[in-house]
Formats: C-alpha cells, sequence, structure tokens
C-alpha cells in the first residue's frame, strides 16, 4: 500500500499542514474572535521572561475550541451540515460544536460525562444541542459515538483527533505571532493534542526558530510518556482539576505531528494551577479556567525555564462556574 505523498503521514493518513491553518483563518473570520495578546510587568518581574498572553478565555463561548469547532463544520457539505453532527466532550468541544452548528445551521447531538461541570453543561443545552449522558469511568465514549453518528446518519467530529479541528485551533497561534511577533518559546496546554498540533503547525511555519512545548497535568502525563515511548500510551482518565486535560491518550492525527515537531512536554501540578488562577484574577483581572492555566503555570514554576526569553504563552479557556471558581481562589488566600 502506497501513502500520499503530498503531506506528511503516518499508518497512511494525510496530517494537516499549516496550509490547512490558512483556510481554516479564512473559514472562521468574522466568525470567531481575533482575541487580544496581553501583557503582565508584574508576570515578566516574576519570571524575568517577556510574557505574552493569548486570551482565549475571551474566545466566543470562553474557549479556543470554538475555532477548531467552527471550521470543522464549515468545512462540511450542506447535506452533511443539514442532516447534523455528532461530538464527545468533557466540555468546551461539546459547547463549541453547539454553538458553531447553531451559527452555521446544524442540529448537534452531544455525548456527555455525567460528571461534566454544570456550567458546561447548561451552556451546551443553551445552544441548543441535545445532550447524551455517559459515565466517562466505565463507558467508552469513542464506541458510544460512532454506535449513534452511525445509527442517526451524523457527522461525527472528535474534539482532537480531526484534521480540520486541529487546523483551527491552529489559528490561535497565528494570530499570536502575526500580532505579536517572533517568540524564542511558546508554551501549550495538552489535553488530545489538538491545540498543541495546530501550534506546532502554525508555529513551524511562522516562527521556524521558536521551540514549543506542550504542559500537561501531573496527574495525567500520557502526552510526556508517549513522547518518551515513541507511541501513543494510555492511561487512565486521570484525577485533575484540569477537566479540560483528562483525556487519557493522543490521537493518531495529533501524535505524530506533536512527536515530530515539539520540544519537550513538561507537567505541573493542580496547586500550580490554582497559584496562576489566582494570578490571572488578582493582577490581569482575567477569569481563567484551571485547564487554561497550564501553560502559563509552566512558566511560573519554572517547569520550561523561561528567564531571558520571549515567551508566547496560550490561556485555552475560561470556563469555570462561579461556585468553582470561588473555591479555587479561596484555597490559596
Ligand atoms: C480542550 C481544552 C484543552 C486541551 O486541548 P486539546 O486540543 O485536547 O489538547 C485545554 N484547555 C481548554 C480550556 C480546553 O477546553
Amino acid at each position: 500500500m502506497t501513502t500520499a505523498a503530498s503531506s506528511p503521514s503516518s499508518n497512511g493518513i494525510a496530517l494537516p499542514t499549516y496550509a490547512d491553518v490558512e483556510a481554516a483563518a479564512e473559514r472562521i473570520r468574522g466568525a470567531a474572535h481575533h482575541t487580544p495578546a496581553l501583557t503582565s510587568r508584574t508576570a515578566n518581574e516574576r519570571t524575568g521572561a517577556n510574557l505574552v498572553f493569548k486570551a482565549e478565555n475571551l474566545q466566543r463561548m470562553g474557549a479556543f475550541k470554538f475555532r477548531g469547532g467552527y471550521n470543522a463544520i464549515a468545512a462540511l457539505s450542506a447535506e452533511q451540515r443539514r442532516a447534523g453532527v455528532l461530538t464527545y466532550s468533557s466540555g468546551n468541544h461539546a459547547q463549541a460544536i453547539a454553538y458553531a452548528g447553531k451559527l452555521l445551521g446544524a442540529p448537534t447531538t452531544i455525548i456527555m460525562p455525567q460528571d461534566a461541570p454544570a456550567a458546561k453543561v447548561a451552556a451546551t443545552r443553551g445552544y441548543g444541542a441535545e445532550i447524551v449522558s455517559y459515565d466517562r469511568y466505565s463507558q467508552d465514549r469513542l464506541a458510544l459515538g460512532s454506535k449513534l453518528a452511525s445509527e442517526r446518519g451524523l457527522t461525527l467530529i472528535p474534539p482532537y483527533d480531526h484534521p480540520a479541528v486541529i487546523a483551527g485551533q491552529g489559528t490561535a497561534t497565528k494570530e499570536l505571532i502575526e500580532d505579536a511577533g517572533q517568540f524564542d518559546i511558546i508554551l501549550v496546554c495538552l489535553g488530545g493534542g489538538g491545540l498543541l498540533a495546530g501550534a506546532l503547525l502554525a508555529a513551524k511555519a511562522l516562527n521556524p526558530g521558536c521551540r514549543v512545548y506542550g504542559v500537561e497535568p501531573e496527574a495525567g502525563n500520557d502526552g510526556q510518556q508517549s513522547l518518551r515511548k515513541g507511541e501513543i500510551v494510555k492511561i487512565d482518565v486521570p484525577k485533575t482539576i484540569a477537566d479540560g486535560a483528562q483525556t487519557p491518550f493522543l490521537g493518531d492525527y495529533t501524535f505524530p505531528i506533536i512527536r515530530d515537531l515539539v520540544e519537550d512536554i513538561v507537567t505541573v501540578p493542580d496547586a500550580a494551577l490554582v497559584a496562576a488562577m489566582r494570578f490571572f484574577a488578582e493582577r490581569m483581572k482575567l477569569v481563567v479556567e484551571p485547564t487554561g492555566c497550564l501553560a502559563a503555570a509552566a512558566a511560573f514554576t519554572g517547569a520550561v525555564p523561561v528567564e531571558g526569553k520571549r515567551v508566547g504563552i496560550i490561556l485555552s479557556g475560561g470556563n469555570v462556574d462561579l461556585a468553582s471558581f470561588a473555591r479555587f481562589i479561596g484555597e490559596g488566600a
């Protein structure tokens, strides 16, 4: 069997390229927010670095996932859109698909864990999606998703392992580099790897000398293990407050891109996420959800040495219900 020669490939699948990120940028133009790149003198003083934060917590529906979700639905045929789309997600991708589906006239069905954060479930339902619940510690959402999709004739758009999703997520880093200039280092949180893979495609095209790091919660370092081993390592669903990074394994599209292009994958403990949340609330007046603090926490804790460097940091989302936010903020007081 031969594989496509036009783009890098792994196991015969055609991986997305920077051209797909550019196409995504055109598709989402006017629909997604072009979020600001923010700086903080205090953060620079504390780290001895020059940090630039890409505020995807201010993205539509509160996270970068709107980029990939909108791009993936917009890329479907009119017929596929009319028939509807389905996904499984612990929250932000669900909201992204529900909201993008509403804007693009595609009915949406979302498979969500029973213990998903209340604010995320309510918001997803609010965008008009049909919700199907499952138990994330015992049921296989992939199998459930494929079954429902084929029964109902829906197009499955998974949360990270999809070329159009990866390409859409890459537009955040494209904007960051185009707006703020060249970086020595870019730090990106890592769940299933859609955001990191997209960031790598954008950074290697626009800022080739930049070192891009993935950041995972300490309890869920499957990406780090996979990178060390050279193959996808699956772990049990990790217990961490970074609910957006509870994915137990990387994908067939995201892993080869990450393996080939990432500088390294580091981890940070949950306590560092809480400290970062407090910092953003107190000093920058930003609400950033725990998962959204992963990349910044790597700079703040020194998990990635940043002194003297110009560093891009993706704040990936801000969807945390206020009761949890208050509890987290209170913890370190
Ligand atoms: C989904 C998500 C992540 C992880 O993104 P992946 O593409 O799965 O690696 C990080 N932060 C937030 C806020 C998310 O919603």
